[in-house]
């Protein structure tokens, strides 16, 4: 789960790290009475959307006084911002932070995320921060470095020291970093995240060190335990599909291709998804409906996929194992039915009660075209779309 730039500002300040004051408006409404909790002469207006690239998409403005702030933020609410990484339909801006404008010397770039391959927590440090880190990654990679930390041993001050050594700081600043850095490491450990990122890190022209935008991300299945940070959560940035799919337990992801897909087990939808783009097609959703689901949720599922305008046809992939064929052909069919279904269906079914479930789609008045293996399946769904 993504939160907005000021909760995790709010979040950083909460364990100590360094960050601007700022008011985080909803409606041009508050911003008369919010204004007044600021204390300075320049403001940067910030468009709170769960996507990087807003610098460059519009979506930071500094203004210097607060007749154009008052501007820059009409301006801003309803605004559709498309950066590089909103996709380009971009995303609506629906919340804004003001904040007090920082004078940057230097902008740095620092993260620390949760490093799968090694098991450890890694922290990345690069003295070219700023808006173009993407461009510094594969341009001048050793331009970043990378260290790991042992999570069973915690992290020590050789260790900080080797993180910001990079950055050049003198010792006031070490000191600020060393808060920082722990901040980060804490931040991450007792709030189940997965990734924060500071970019920029600044220093100011007085030799402050400021977090000047920040990202943080958590692990969906450690939500539970931490209400605090589920609260964040802002359904307006998810995707209306994966929003519902949630509410039934489905492992869906939107994706922009034409080819729905309905599959049980994670590793048999991302090979259905490959081999879709190997016959030349591309898929428009992952989606697992899980082990032992029922007819419901099977319903729930198809119904997921015609939600999406672009889905030119369906490739249902099951191999029943607890999940029995004949329960998925039962859902489809319901669903179908209810949905009106207009688009070309191809069902693999293998596994346990696999004759049950074609016997059930062979009885239908739907016209569904049955593969023997997903070789078949795909070479068969891509060519009744065409
Ligand atoms: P994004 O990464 O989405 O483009 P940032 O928050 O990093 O958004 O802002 C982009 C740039 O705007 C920063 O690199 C920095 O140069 C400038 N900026 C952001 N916040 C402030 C601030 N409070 N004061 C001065 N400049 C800022
Ligand atoms: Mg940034």
């Amino acid at each position: 789960m993504n939160i907005h730039e000021h909760q995790a500002k709010e979040i950083l300040k909460e364990f100590g790290a360094p960050v601007s004051k700022g008011i985080v408006l909803l409606s041009l409404n508050e911003l008369e009475k919010e204004f007044k909790k600021l204390n300075s002469k320049e403001f940067v207006v910030k468009a709170q959307i769960h996507a990087g690239g807003r610098g460059k998409g519009g979506g930071v403005k500094l203004v210097k006084s607060f007749e154009e702030l008052k501007t820059k933020v009409k301006e801003m609410f309803g605004m559709n911002l498309i950066t590089h990484q909103t996709g380009p339909g971009g995303k609506e801006v629906k919340r804004i932070y003001i904040e007090e404008a920082s004078d940057i010397l230097k902008e740095f770039y620092l993260s620390c995320l949760v490093d799968r391959a090694s098991s450890k927590i890694a922290f990345i440090s690069s003295t070219e921060g700023g808006m173009d880190i993407e461009k510094v990654a594969s341009e001048t990679p050793e331009k970043i470095i990378t260290n790991k930390i042992d999570f069973k041993k915690n992290i020590d001050s050789d260790e900080i020291e080797k993180i910001i050594k990079p950055f050049n700081f003198n010792n006031e600043q070490k000191s600020t970093a060393h808060i920082l850095i722990k901040a980060l490491y804490k931040i991450l450990i007792e709030k189940d995240a997965t990734l924060i990122e500071i970019n920029p890190l600044i220093i100011t022209k007085n030799q402050k060190i400021v977090c000047l935008d920040a990202k943080m991300n958590f692990d969906d299945n450690a939500l539970f335990r931490r209400p605090e940070i589920l609260q964040l959560r802002d359904l307006n940035e998810e995707e209306p599909a994966e929003i519902e799919a949630s509410k039934h337990d489905l492992a869906y992801i939107k994706l922009s291709g034409s080819i729905g897909c309905m599959v049980n087990g994670a590793g048999l939808a991302m090979s259905t998804m490959d081999i879709i783009k190997l016959h030349g097609e591309e898929p428009a959703n992952f989606l697992d409906v899980g082990g032992g689901a029922s007819k419901e949720k099977v319903s729930a599922a198809f119904k997921l996929i015609l939600s999406d305008r672009n889905v030119k046809g369906i490739l249902i992939n099951i191999f029943g194992g607890i999940m029995r064929c004949d329960v998925i052909a039962k859902g489809v069919l319901d669903a179908a039915k209810e949905t009106n279904l207009k688009v070309p269906l191809v069902v693999r079914l293998a596994g346990t009660n696999y004759k049950e479930g074609k016997e059930i789609l062979d009885k239908s008045d739907l016209k569904i075209l049955s593969a023997t293996d997903l070789n078949d399946a795909a070479k068969k769904i891509v060519e009744a779309i065409k």
